[in-house]
């Protein structure tokens, strides 16, 4: 009879706070502008043609208080 035990030898990588920080204030600052931009689409000004995006979007841009109608 053999016995097997089994040791992982791999450790998740320890990443420190200090080096995510940057990458979330400029992930959090791009998802602003794209939340922006798409809440302001087929407002006042549109890109695309149509309603859709208006349509899509339309509950959050009153709660952010894009005008509307
Ligand atoms: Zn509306």
């Amino acid at each position: 009879m053999t016995d097997f035990t089994h040791f992982p030898s791999a450790k998740p990588a320890v990443i420190p706070v200090s080096e995510i920080l940057p990458w979330a204030v400029f992930a959090g600052l791009l998802s602003l502008l794209a939340i922006y931009f798409i809440g302001a689409e087929q407002g006042a000004v549109a890109l695309f043609q149509g309603e859709f995006i208006h349509e899509f979007v339309h509950d959050g841009r009153h709660l952010l208080g894009f005008p509307c109608h």
